[in-house]
């Protein structure tokens, strides 16, 4: 007999291969390309933030925090959201720090998804809903955004609804097409999900990142829609940090109850020196004010390059990602050509392919301009070509 023989596993995640974003930022250091692919800035965070966390770790704040994260934090969160989207969280009860935005939605679907109950996604979407819901026993009920627009289609949506339907995702501003809900979108899902028992988990992680003057609707100034809502932010996009993976989850105490019951069990707490440090830089506004006008420039300069080449701009109406329609350019599919940017022009992107669950493939891929400004120079010298 030998007993080295490993059980046979049977994967839960057949679909699940290792990320795109993973895939792309290995090819791009291979070819030494600029990685405009995966989503993260290549400029440092504010000193004074590292210096916060510097400072809470000299002072031996170096132990377990509360399991619901540090008081000051929480807080500092509910100070926040208050102040900008007029409801007031209760720190004690409603607000939980996570590690990153990640954990805090597979956790908000873990704690209320139930073997054969049915969440909503709205495709194009972040690739770590299905698998998440999946997980969970769930069924996934995959309701596309319009294409070509990536606006929400609300009969469909309502379409999609049924006596089993436990959840809905929502994101905006949103990954991957930077469309940004208006209020009348908001006010639609208000008046659809009014008559249900259906959940909203608001992957929220870009908030601090909607441009032209616009204001991000957060479900948290929806009463309709907070009541029923688990809202997700991340400290790693708005204070440019996205290694520390720290974020947060609002939703109402009941909620928050059952949230807290599965969070204690897969993360406990989440590092303690980050939180201290965060607390104290969220005392000042600014960092998180001034954002939009930060990413607004350097989006704007990466369009004005683009805008010199045959590659289509969609519309960025929030995120740090730019979507380009690469029809003119090029026969190749957009994995394909995403490859060959990388391989050949030494600029790497996101296929929105990857985003679908059919690997629907509409000639767009994106680009993440979250990068100094020589970085987005170097990129647009090499984009030239095409
Ligand atoms: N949701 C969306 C839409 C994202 O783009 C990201 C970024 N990777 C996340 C969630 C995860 O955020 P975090 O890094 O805080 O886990
Ligand atoms: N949110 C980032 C993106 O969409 C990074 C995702 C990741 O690396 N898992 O590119």
């Amino acid at each position: 007999m030998n007993i080295e023989r490993t059980p046979p596993l049977q994967t839960k995640l057949p679909a699940v291969g290792t990320t795109i974003f993973t895939v792309m930022s290995a090819l791009a250091a291979e070819k030494n390309a600029v990685n405009l692919g995966q989503g993260f800035p290549d400029f440092d965070c504010d000193p004074k933030l590292t210096a916060a966390v510097t400072n809470a770790m000299a002072k031996g704040l170096n132990q377990y925090p509360p399991m619901t994260g540090v008081p000051a934090l929480r807080e500092a969160v509910a100070a926040k959201v208050e102040a900008l989207y007029g409801r007031r969280y209760d720190p004690a009860s409603e607000i939980t720090i996570t590690a990153g935005a990640t954990q805090a939605i597979i956790t908000a679907i873990l704690a209320v998804v139930r073997p054969g109950d049915e969440v909503i996604v709205l495709e194009p979407c972040y690739d770590s809903y299905v698998p998440n819901i999946e997980l969970a026993g769930g069924t996934v009920v995959r309701v596309p955004l319009t294409p070509g627009t990536f606006r929400p289609d609300f009969g469909k949506i309502a379409a999609a609804l049924t006596p089993r339907t436990r959840a809905i995702v929502v994101n905006s501003p949103h990954n991957p097409s930077g469309t940004v809900w208006s209020r009348a979108d908001m006010l639609k899902l208000q008046e659809i999900l009014a008559p249900t028992d259906v959940f909203a988990i608001s992957d929220e992680v870009y908030e601090h990142m909607v441009f032209d003057g616009q204001p991000h609707e957060s479900m948290a100034r929806y009463p309709g829609l907070a009541a029923r809502a688990f809202i997700v932010s991340s400290f790693g996009k708005t204070y440019h940090v996205t290694g520390w993976k720290v974020g947060y989850v609002a939703a109402p105490a009941v909620l928050t109850t059952e949230f807290r019951k599965v969070h204690q069990t897969n993360v406990f707490t989440v590092n303690t020196p980050m939180q201290h440090g965060l607390a104290t830089y969220m005392a000042d506004p600014a960092p998180y004010v001034e954002l939009p006008a930060f990413y607004q420039r350097k989006r704007d300069i990466f369009r004005e390059g683009l805008a010199r080449t045959r590659l289509r701009l969609l519309p960025t109406e929030g995120t740090y990602f730019q979507s380009v329609d690469i029809s003119q350019v090029s026969d190749k599919n957009e994995a394909d050509f995403c490859k060959w940017l990388t391989t050949e022009l030494g600029v790497a992107a996101i296929p929105l392919s990857a985003f679908y669950g059919d690997g629907f493939d509409q000639r767009v891929v994106r680009f993440c301009f979250a990068k100094k400004d020589e970085t987005l120079r170097t990129a647009l010298d090499r984009l030239a070509k095409l």
